[in-house]
């Protein structure tokens, strides 16, 4: 199980949920299974989709951004 939190310090700024608007997004940290290091995803608490893992905040911020535009152009 990985832990959620709350991150107030992105340097990457968070689009909107694209699927119900949410501003309301988690990032989720999970450690890997074999404690080789860890890894992140945006979540959404709205609707509670979510995008794809990154291997960190702003790497996870950014596919989270790159998912929404896609969701825009590809509803
Ligand atoms: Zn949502």
């Amino acid at each position: 199980m990985g832990s959620m939190m709350m991150s107030s310090d992105l340097s990457v700024v968070l689009n909107p949920c694209s699927f119900c608007g949410s501003m309301e997004l988690l990032l989720t940290n999970e450690s890997d299974h074999y404690g080789r290091g860890s890894r992140e995803m945006v979540a959404c608490g709205g609707c509670g989709t979510h995008g794809p893992w990154g291997q960190d905040e702003q790497d996870a911020s950014m596919l989270w951004n790159k998912r929404c535009a896609q969701a825009v152009l590809f509803p």
